[in-house]
C-alpha cells in the first residue's frame, strides 16, 4: 500500500505541474500566433492601402484630382470605403457632397492630427466612430494635403483577414476583435468557444486585436483533466489488484499456518497412538514372561490382548505409510474381481475383539447375490477398517455397529452406521481432508492421526467411486463407500 500512495501522490504532483507547463506553453504558442497573425494583417494592409495611396498620389501629382477621377480612383479599390481631401486650411476638397456618416469623421479626424503634422507629414491611423480610419500627408502641385481614408468591413474581411487567417492550420481558432471588443473576423464559429488571449495590433489597426480561442473541450486544461481521469481510473485498477494480492497472499499465509499446525499435531497423535498399544503389548508381554499368570483363562486373554494391540499397531503403520505413499503419488492398486462380502466378513473379524470387549452389538447386512467387482481387496479392507475404527472411537453409550452392502444404481454402496457422536454439517465437508479432525487435536476425547478418512476418500477415487457422509451430531454417522460394479481404465 506504502509504494501505491507514494505512486499516487507523485502522480498526482506530476500532473499538476504538467498541466501547469502544458497551459504555460499553450499561452505561448497562441501568443506567437497571434502575434505572427496581426503583422501579417497589418503588412497586407498597409501594402493594400500604399498601392492606393501611391494611385492617389500620382492623380494629384498631375494635378488632374477632380471628383470623378477620384470618385473612379475609389470605385477601383473595395477596401477603400470613403476618401477625404483637406486642404492646408483644413477646408474639404473632396468629396464635393457630404453623407450624413461624414460629418461623424470630420471632427475626430480634424482633431487626431496634431500641429506639428502638417510640417512632419507621416501617417496616423484613428479611430472614428464605427471605422478606423487612416490619415496621411500627400502633395497637390507642391502644396500639402491632408487625405483620409476609411476602410470598407467586408472587404477588409474578405481580403484582408480572410487571405492572411483564413489557411492559418492551428487547433485553436484565430479571431480578430475591433475597439468595441466585437470579433469581426474568424474562421470558424466561436459559439461556445474560450478566449486564451489576445494581442493588439501595433499602427494600422488601433485599439483593434488579434484574438486566439479555443473550440469547447479542447482547452490543454480540459485534455490533462481526461488525462487526470485515466490516470485515477488505471490507478484504482492497480490498487484493486494490489489488495486483491494482499487478501491472496493473507489467505495463502493463513492456510500455511493451519497446514503446518495440523502436521505438527499429526506427528504428535501418531506419536501418541504408536506409544499407547506399544507399552500394552510390553506390559502384557512382560507380565506373562514372569510367569505371574497362573490362570490359563487370564493368559489367554493375555495373548488376545497383545494380538489386538498388534493389529491395531499394524493398521495405523499401514495408514501412515499409505498416506505417505499416496502424497508422494507412488501408491499402486491391483484391481481384482473380489467378492465383497468375504472382505466385509475379514474385516470385521480383525475388530471382533475390541467390538465384544466394548460390548458392541453388531449387524452385517449384505444383499445376497452381489457380484465380484474388481478392487484391490487390500486397499478397500483398509478404507472399511479405518470406518469401523471410527465408528468404534466415536460412538459413547449407544454401541452399536452396522455394516451394509447393497446394490443401488449401478454401484455398490458398503456403508458403516454408528450411532455415535456425529458430526456437524459444517465439518463434514472438511473431515476428509488429510490431517484434518473434528476440533483439532483430542477430538471427542479420542487420539487420531487426521488421515484415515483421507485415506478412505483417495482409495475410493482410486476406484473411480466415491465416499459419502450423512450424520448428525448426537444421532449418528452413516459413512458410504460407493464403488463402480463395472471396472474402467
Ligand atoms: P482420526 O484419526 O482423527 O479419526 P479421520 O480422518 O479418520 O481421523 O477422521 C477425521 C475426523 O472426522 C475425526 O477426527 C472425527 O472428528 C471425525 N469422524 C470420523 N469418523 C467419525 C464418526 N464415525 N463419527 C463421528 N466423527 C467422526
Amino acid at each position: 500500500m506504502a509504494p501505491a500512495t507514494v505512486v499516487a501522490v507523485l502522480g498526482y504532483v506530476s500532473l499538476r505541474q504538467w498541466e501547469t507547463a502544458t497551459d504555460l506553453l499553450f499561452r505561448e504558442q497562441a501568443r506567437d500566433l497571434a502575434a505572427m497573425a496581426a503583422e501579417k494583417v497589418e503588412m497586407m494592409l498597409r501594402h493594400a492601402e500604399d498601392a492606393f495611396l501611391d494611385r492617389l498620389q500620382a492623380v494629384l501629382a498631375r494635378g488632374s484630382a477632380d471628383a470623378r477621377t477620384l470618385d473612379g480612383l475609389v470605385a477601383q479599390f473595395p477596401l477603400i470605403r470613403r476618401l477625404y481631401v483637406f486642404d492646408r486650411r483644413d477646408r474639404l476638397v473632396y468629396p464635393g457632397a457630404w453623407l450624413h456618416e461624414d460629418a461623424a469623421v470630420f471632427r475626430p479626424l480634424l482633431a487626431g492630427t496634431p500641429p506639428g503634422f502638417w510640417e512632419r507629414g507621416g501617417k496616423r491611423a484613428l479611430v472614428s466612430g464605427d471605422h478606423v480610419l487612416l490619415a496621411t500627408l500627400l502633395k497637390s502641385r507642391g502644396a500639402p494635403v491632408l487625405v483620409a481614408v476609411s476602410r470598407d468591413l467586408d472587404a477588409l474581411r474578405r481580403e484582408i483577414f480572410e487571405t492572411t487567417l483564413g489557411g492559418l492550420e492551428s487547433p485553436t481558432i484565430v479571431a480578430v476583435v475591433d475597439h468595441r471588443g466585437r470579433p469581426v473576423y474568424s474562421r470558424t464559429s466561436l459559439a461556445g468557444a474560450e478566449r486564451v488571449l489576445s494581442v493588439s495590433f501595433r499602427e494600422g489597426l488601433p485599439s483593434w486585436s488579434v484574438a486566439v480561442y479555443v473550440p469547447p473541450g479542447a482547452s490543454p486544461r480540459q485534455a490533462v483533466q481526461r488525462q487526470v481521469a485515466v490516470f485515477t481510473a488505471a490507478f484504482g485498477v492497480l490498487l484493486a489488484v494490489i489488495v486483491a494480492g494482499i487478501v491472496l497472499a493473507w489467505r495463502l499465509m493463513r492456510q500455511e499456518a493451519e497446514m503446518a499446525q495440523l502436521k505438527s499435531d499429526f506427528v504428535a497423535n501418531v506419536s501418541h497412538d504408536l506409544k499407547t498399544p506399544l507399552s500394552v503389548i510390553r506390559m502384557f508381554g512382560e507380565t506373562l514372561e514372569m510367569g505371574r499368570v497362573a490362570d490359563e483363562g487370564r493368559r489367554q486373554e493375555y495373548y488376545r490382548v497383545i494380538t489386538r494391540e498388534s493389529e491395531r499397531l499394524s493398521r495405523l503403520i499401514d495408514n501412515v505409510l499409505d498416506f505417505s505413499r499416496i502424497e508422494g503419488g507412488r501408491q499402486t492398486y491391483d484391481m481384482v474381481p473380489t467378492a465383497v462380502e468375504p472382505l466385509i466378513r475379514e474385516t470385521l473379524e480383525a475388530f471382533a475383539s475390541p467390538l465384544a470387549q466394548q460390548g458392541f452389538k453388531v449387524e452385517t447386512r449384505v444383499a445376497p447375490d452381489l457380484p465380484e467387482i474388481p478392487i484391490d481387496a487390500n486397499a478397500v479392507g483398509q478404507a472399511l477398517a479405518n470406518l469401523i475404527d471410527n465408528a468404534i472411537k466415536y460412538s459413547r453409550d449407544r454401541r452399536a455397529i452396522a455394516v451394509d452392502a447393497a446394490l443401488a444404481e449401478g454401484e455398490l454402496a458398503i456403508s458403516v452406521v454408528d450411532e455415535g457422536v456425529g458430526i456437524p454439517p459444517e465439518e463434514q465437508g472438511k473431515i476428509f481432508e488429510k490431517f484434518y479432525r473434528v476440533g483439532r487435536s483430542e477430538t471427542q476425547g479420542q487420539r487420531g492421526s487426521g488421515v484415515g478418512l483421507a485415506l478412505v476418500k483417495h482409495v475410493a477415487e482410486a476406484h473411480h467411486g466415491r465416499v459419502t457422509v450423512e450424520s448428525r451430531p448426537g444421532t449418528g454417522s452413516r459413512f458410504t463407500l460407493w464403488l463402480p460394479v463395472v471396472g474402467r481404465g
